[in-house]
């Protein structure tokens, strides 16, 4: 029985692009579809695991590619799961990925740039149109019940499907290829070609009539690390991620005792995300003696290290078990804890002895790792050593410290880490927080990242010493380090009468907007600073829900004045002459300063015009006409705070506050 059928729109608009356009790396077809019978053949290996009843159960698991130049057909068979109707027009009448929906989005945008993509993208099956004038699909189903079936299409809007004669299991491809295309049916290039593209498949690829297969087919990780180039690594990283700008490191695991497993991991170059990757789910590759149990196995490795690629393939693996039981198993466990291990102290080693490539990666994938440190507790002391800061150490934003460093130069009496949080280095540097610390020379962490702002959840301490935000406002530092002369140089204080009175009415101006008004013991050359009586380690909840649009509240934190400085000399000598309308401009625009400072300011731009009137007050005469009063204020009095919940914001922050760090590549 013949029956015409219509592609759906998606696949219509794909064939048009693939067929209409001009592509430099037309072979990529050939790859595409050993791939294609590859995966069939390992699902059928895996359906024997627990099937013994199917079509042709003694045949060789192989790929054939046989050539007919006279014909100009190109012929690719397996002997693999195969397919019946049903299943011949949900696999090749409709797109089911997702990244192909994206490769057709891209290439509407940008349809020069055809070329450069098509080879990083796994188009699949209809990408044999790009040489094709037809393509019949013969196949036969591995259940003995179903009937062998064609399908058959040009690349029209329409594909015809008949009943067919095959009575051997898997499925035939048969490309009638376009007139120019006749360099597909010559040996030596298609050769070639599956050498480039599919040496490691892990069948056995035969062309026409050889007896050896064609490619190598030996599972790179299998091999002996001391054998293996440098190159035929880096060529497995591409074939299994299509991230084509190459791993930044790989480590290559075998073990024997207690348990049998070969792993070969991989620490992508970028952490940027490669639309055109097939491979854009977390996860590594499962082998259990060579089948194939699953393509993205996330049980091997913790989520913070979710970013790493590569294969596990073990021999102490139950097969004759569905995938989920394989999961339960002691085995699977072991596995997990032995892998991650040696990933850590991977990591670990490099961080030590290779710092600049460790950083590099780093740079990409820091923020997982960071996010392991708060949720994965238990891990942490192989998180901490991972660990690098900007600091106020050597003022320089291009060096990073690790932990150690800092606890290494802690000044006399130090016993605290000190860490200031701010949207990036140069507002933090700029930090009023940081004086008393630069007047002592304690060095102070940078929290840059939106994460930083959470370590304190997962590492309250590190060796003994207690995390403490620059912000506290129990910072005492009475003890630590050495003030030396600074302090003799700076202005004297205002009396302690006159300060009363500027800060009664600097808290009347300000309201419940903070929680108290006073004077500042640490500030050196900055007016004013915000300090948190909040100590808990959650309490930059509050930055990251602003990052991610959601509601959130500032918190309601304590104005310290710094009684030395000559604004609040000023300011005070003002109380008496009754302008009370620049007296409540300047407590504003001090306050607001201060969140300025903290980066946390809901809407710097709405300080333009006091700021102008200030100026104005300032350049002029006084301030008698000016309207401050017409000046609305953004920050308002607090509603009740309210706990956020972080679940799941931590685990994945948005693209926009990951590092954009380029060149971090090798
Ligand atoms: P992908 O392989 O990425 O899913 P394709 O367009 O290449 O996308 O293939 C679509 C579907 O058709 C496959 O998922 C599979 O179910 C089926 N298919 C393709 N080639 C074969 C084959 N040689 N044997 C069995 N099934 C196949």
């Amino acid at each position: 029985m013949s029956e015409q059928h219509s592609f759906q729109a998606e696949t219509q608009q794909l064939l048009n692009i693939l067929i209409h356009s001009l592509y430099t790396e037309k072979e990529i077809f050939l790859r595409e579809l050993i791939s294609n019978a590859s995966d069939a053949l390992n699902r059928l290996q895996f359906e024997m695991l627990t099937n013994d009843d199917v079509v042709d159960a003694e045949a060789a698991l192989a790929i054939r590619v046989a050539l007919d130049e006279e014909a100009a057909t190109l012929t690719i068979s397996d002997s693999g799961i195969g397919m019946n109707r049903a299943e011949i027009i949900a696999g090749l009448g409709t797109i089911a990925k997702s990244g192909a929906k994206a490769f057709i989005e891209a290439m509407r945008e940008k349809p020069e740039s055809a070329s450069d993509i098509i080879g990083q993208f796994g188009v699949g099956f209809y990408s044999a149109f790009m040489v094709a004038k037809q393509v019949d699909v013969i196949s036969r189903s591995h259940r003995p019940e179903d009937e062998a079936v064609k399908w058959s299409a040009t690349g029209g809007t329409n594909y015809t499907l008949e009943d067919a004669e095959k009575t051997s299991r898997g499925t035939e491809v048969v490309i009638r290829l376009k007139d120019d295309e006749e360099e597909f049916t010559r040996g030596f290039r298609v050769k070639d070609i599956i050498r480039r593209h599919s040496d490691y498949v892990a069948f056995p690829i035969y062309v026409d009539d050889d007896e050896e297969p064609t490619n190598k087919q030996q599972a790179i990780w299998r091999r002996n690390p001391a054998e293996v180039e440098a190159e035929e690594y880096d060529s497995f990283y591409k074939m299994l991620t299509m991230d084509f700008a190459g791993a930044s490191h790989h480590i290559h695991m075998r073990a024997d005792v207690p348990m049998q497993f070969y792993a070969l991991l991989f620490v992508p170059g970028s952490g940027q995300q490669n639309m055109f990757s097939p491979r854009k789910e977390p996860g590594l590759k499962l082998y259990a003696r060579k089948v194939l149990i699953e393509e993205y196995n996330r049980e091997l490795l913790p989520e913070y290290l979710s970013f790493v690629q590569g294969v596990v393939d073990s021999e102490d693996l139950p097969l004759s078990v569905s995938r989920e039981s394989i999961q339960a198993t002691r085995v699977m466990a072991s596995l997990k804890k032995t892998v991650t291990r040696r990933a850590l102290s991977e990591l670990k080693r490099m961080a030590k002895n290779d710092r600049d490539k460790y950083l590099r990666i780093y740079q990409e994938f820091g923020a997982y790792l960071k996010q392991g440190l708060v949720v994965d507790s238990e891990d942490r002391g192989d998180l901490e050593p991972l660990m690098f800061f900007q600091t106020t150490h050597d003022e320089d934003p291009g060096q990073y410290h690790s932990l150690d460093d800092y606890v290494e130069r802690m000044s006399e009496n130090q016993d605290n880490i000190y860490y200031v949080v701010a949207d990036d280095y140069s507002s933090g540097s700029r930090s009023p927080h940081l004086d008393a610390f630069r007047q002592r020379g304690i060095e102070v962490l940078y929290f840059t990242h939106p994460v930083d702002a959470m370590l304190p959840m997962g590492m309250t301490d590190f060796k003994g010493h207690k995390l403490v935000s620059v912000d506290s406002a129990e910072l005492d530092l009475a003890d630590v380090g050495d003030v030396g002369e600074a302090e003799a140089k700076s202005a004297a204080p205002l009396e302690a009468d006159s300060f009363a009175v500027l800060q009664a009415r600097v808290k009347a101006t300000l309201g419940g907007r903070v929680s108290d008004v006073r004077e500042s013991k640490t500030l050196v050359g900055s007016p004013a600073r915000l300090v948190s009586e909040d100590e808990s380690a959650n309490r930059y909840m509050f930055r990251i829900n602003r990052l991610l649009d959601k509601d959130y509240e500032l918190p309601v934190k304590a104005l310290e004045l710094n009684p030395r400085h000559p604004l609040m000399h000023n300011l005070s000598g003002l109380i008496g002459s009754g302008d009370d309308a620049l007296i409540d401009a300047v407590a504003e625009q001090v306050f607001e300063t201060a969140l300025l400072q903290d980066g946390i300011h809901p809407d710097p731009s709405s300080m333009a015009d006091r700021l102008t009137l200030l100026m104005q007050a300032a350049t002029g005469s006084g301030s008698a006409d000016l309207d401050f009063a017409a000046i609305e204020t953004v920050i308002s009095e607090p509603a009740v705070v309210e706990e956020s919940d972080f679940e799941g914001i931590v685990l994945d922050p948005p693209d926009e506050v990951r590092d954009e760090t380029e060149d971090a590549k090798e």
